[in-house]
């Protein structure tokens, strides 16, 4: 189990920049980044392709250094990935011949872990993210969404404090996103995380999150977040609610 202290942040930017220098040019993709993240807050970081929320994404969660800044997880210095930092990137990037299953139980193998007891976590989670029926599938023979659930599974196998979304439902259609957010929904209420989710959808980041944090075009910065109101547990018939376009509508004018 993650050891969250209830009034202590779990993450904590301060003044994050991050610029990427080769031999003759350098490239500013985060320019000033500071934000305080809550155990169990779900917060989203939305913004125009190429602003940086990835890179900000990626050293939020001790992928890379920032250039200039300093990350704190649980109030310490954040030097590398963690255990208790998971992360899901718009392609699951499943190892193509290990079924789903064995996908999910893979950084447990590595780590030693019995594999008796990796498997039963791993069903565990399978069940979890509602592919019980599939643990012996091969990932080419999954939908995108269901590769998706795997990798979710599979980011979960730690039992991590922190779950990091890179656009997860990206190159997915617009009903099979929709559907996922209700799924990603129902998990969060099960097994609450702190989550971190980089989209560019309106839709998604207000569904989603507690909170939502306009970026800038690039170099990206952060602008006045948008605190969301809906009542949780949430379930998509908010989409038609007059609050949710209200909260839709004005983080639309904040990106400009
Ligand atoms: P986003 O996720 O918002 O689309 P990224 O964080 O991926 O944006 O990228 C921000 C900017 O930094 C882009 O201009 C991108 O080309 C650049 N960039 C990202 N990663 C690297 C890298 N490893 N080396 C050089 N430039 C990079
Ligand atoms: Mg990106």
């Amino acid at each position: 189990m993650s050891t969250v202290v209830p009034d202590q942040p779990v993450l904590t930017a301060q003044g994050v920049q991050v610029t990427f220098s080769s031999a003759n040019s350098q490239l500013e993709a985060v320019a000033e980044a500071t934000l305080t993240v809550m155990p169990n807050e779900f917060v989203g970081l939305i913004g125009p392709s190429g602003c940086g929320k990835s890179t900000l994404l990626r050293v939020l969660g001790g992928l890379m250094p920032p250039s200039a800044g300093e990350v704190l997880f649980e109030g310490q210095p954040l030097r590398g990935p963690q255990r208790k930092i998971g992360f899901v990137f718009q392609k699951a990037n499943l190892m193509p011949w290990r079924n789903a299953l064995r996908n999910v139980t893979l950084p447990l193998e590595l780590a030693g872990v019995p594999l008796a007891e990796a498997r039963e976590r791993g069903r565990a989670l399978l069940e979890l993210v509602g592919l019980a029926d599939f643990c012996d599938a091969q990932p080419r023979d999954l939908s995108g969404g269901m590769q998706q659930r795997v990798a979710l599974a599979r980011a979960l196998v730690y039992d991590p404090a922190v779950l990091l979304l890179d656009e997860p439902f990206g190159a997915l259609d617009a009903l099979t996103r929709e559907k996922m957010n209700a799924e990603l929904l129902r998990i969060w209420q099960a097994r609450r995380k702190t989550v971190i989710i980089v989209t560019h959808d309106i839709q998604e980041a207000v569904i989603l999150c507690d909170r939502v944090i306009p970026m800038t075009s690039r170099p990206g910065r952060l602008k006045e977040e948008i605190i969301v109101d809906l009542p949780r547990p949430r379930s998509l018939d908010l989409l038609t609610s007059p609050r949710f376009s209200a909260l839709a509508a004005e983080l639309r004018r904040s990106l400009g």
